[in-house]
């Protein structure tokens, strides 16, 4: 059972989550993120020692560990109370330390980011464990790091292979005892004990590593909505709960940015064929998205829409490519070369465009592509992506779905490798129209003909 960061934001959350651990079935591991917003404030602080302002960093923080002590008082008796305030004033200054040494050496170490960044997850989960012990459950805290081995790619780490071993030989051991295992999501450790963490949003992933390893029932990851929703709630206020969803489509739409599951969460699921289900943890009795290995496919049905703002695309032109062989592998080892990945991909004769989400190894990039062709860069694009088994082989999808925003320039059309998404790049300034619309023509006129649908779209 994973706990996001808004499901342990303030007392009552806390709260919250040891009711829906007490009634969890048969025997549970807990997972949790750092209490909501404190990666965020963790990352800020490292940003502001680098620029210098060491006792500024450590300030910033005051807050936020001051909300842990809250926490700590509303929920724990005197003893356990006293036992983690001296573990938020060890964390205390254990930060300073690290912001003293980041301040004083102009470019710092990515390891000593993921060293400041893992403590919100260290603290989240002692709390945890002892709020859950105040509610009579068997909790022990197990430091995620001794379970979780990690390659040495700070800020994203790949987790090896001997995890699962080591998870099962920290966790079988106590969950053997009768106790419940707490750990803190995101963080893990390379094979000389130095802290990693998997990436931002990455508790989800340490969850289903963990459910994985242990061969679990269930890989359940408790957020703010009530599971996957057939749009982000934030752009349309519409969205709907999508009941069950194969791993597939899961694992789409979370690459096509869909926040609620980090994009690595299915694969571990997949691997041991483990159901996955998103639950609100405010709205514990409200049904959530069930994953799992097949998904019914109703033809004709678009079962979500994903997008992911802040796309660059890169377009090389060159004649050299027609009839060429060798000119797309050329094309491709840059990237590789400079470690970017690419997302999607189109080409014609003379050209391929792609898209990267991250723009930072471009400078060196282009000048190596300017061997290649003529290289066009746009910054600030969309992808959109919709998504669902239905679309396999199911014609008319394309129609629907560009005639209902055909005013909005849309560029990089990709049916998906994979055959159950359609894929495309807009404007970021236009994308939010783009996707109320797409959802409108999608889910929210199911009883009204598509001609008469569409015609009202015009009108918009
Ligand atoms: P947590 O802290 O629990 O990990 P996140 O903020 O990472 O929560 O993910 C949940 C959020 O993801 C939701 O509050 C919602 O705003 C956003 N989101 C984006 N797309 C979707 C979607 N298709 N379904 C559900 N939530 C989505
Ligand atoms: N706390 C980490 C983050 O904010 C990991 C997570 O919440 O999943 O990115
Ligand atoms: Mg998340």
């Amino acid at each position: 059972m994973k706990f996001g960061g808004t499901s342990v934001e303030n007392a009552a959350a806390f709260r919250q989550v040891a009711g829906i651990v007490r009634s969890a079935e048969g025997r549970t591991v807990s997972v949790v993120s750092a209490i909501g917003g404190f990666t965020n404030a963790l990352l800020a602080s490292v940003e502001r020692a680098i620029r210098g302002d060491a006792r500024g960093a450590t300030r910033s923080l005051s807050g936020d560990l001051e909300r842990h002590v809250t926490i700590a008082r509303g929920l724990l008796s005197d003893a356990s109370r006293a036992a983690f305030e001296s573990a938020v004033a060890a964390v205390r200054s254990e930060i300073r330390q690290l912001h003293k040494i980041i301040a004083s050496h102009p470019v710092t170490s990515p390891s000593l980011q993921d060293e400041i960044l893992a403590f919100g997850e260290q603290l989240s989960s002692q709390l945890l464990a002892a709020v859950l012990r105040e509610h009579n459950l068997a909790a022990r805290y197990v430091d995620a790091r001794r379970c979780i081995r990690t390659d040495d790619h700070y800020g994203c780490a790949t987790p090896l292979a001997e995890t699962t071993q080591a998870t099962q030989v920290e966790l079988s051991k106590v969950i053997r005892s009768g106790e419940i295992p707490v750990l803190g999501g995101f963080i893990g450790s390379t094979e000389n004990g130095v802290t990693t963490t998997l990436g931002r949003g990455g508790s989800d992933y340490s969850a289903a590593i963990i459910g994985a390893a242990l061969g679990a029932r269930e890989i359940q990851i408790w957020t703010d909505v009530s599971g996957v929703l057939t749009v982000d709630p934030r752009v349309v206020t519409k969205a709907r709960t999508i009941p069950v969803l194969s791993y597939q489509e899961a694992a789409e739409l979370a690459y096509f940015g869909a926040k609620v599951l980090h994009p690595k969460t299915i694969q571990p699921a997949i691997d041991q064929n483990i159901p996955v289900r998103v639950c609100n943890s405010r709205a514990p009795a409200e049904g959530g998205t069930l994953i799992v290995a097949e998904a019914e496919a109703a033809p004709q049905t678009v079962k979500a829409i994903a997008h992911k703002n802040g796309i660059t695309t890169v377009q090389v032109t060159s004649a050299r490519m027609l009839g060429a062989y060798g000119f797309l592998r050329a094309l491709f080892e840059v990237f590789e070369r400079h470690r970017t990945a690419v997302d999607v991909v189109t080409t014609s004769e003379v050209s391929v465009s792609l898209s990267i989400d991250n723009p930072t190894t471009l400078p060196q990039i282009i000048p190596e592509l300017e061997e290649l062709g003529t290289v066009e860069v746009e910054e600030s694009r969309t992808i959109i992506s919709v998504i669902g088994e239905g679309l396999r082989n199911t014609p008319g999808i394309a129609a629907r779905v560009f005639s209902s925003i055909n005013e909005i320039n849309v560029s990089m059309i990709s049916v998906g490798a994979s055959t159950i998404n359609l894929t495309f790049m807009v404007d970021e300034d236009q994308a939010r129209e783009a996707i109320i619309r797409l959802h409108r023509v999608c889910f929210e006129a199911e009883d009204k003909h598509h001609a008469e649908l569409l015609a009202e779209e015009v009108g918009v």
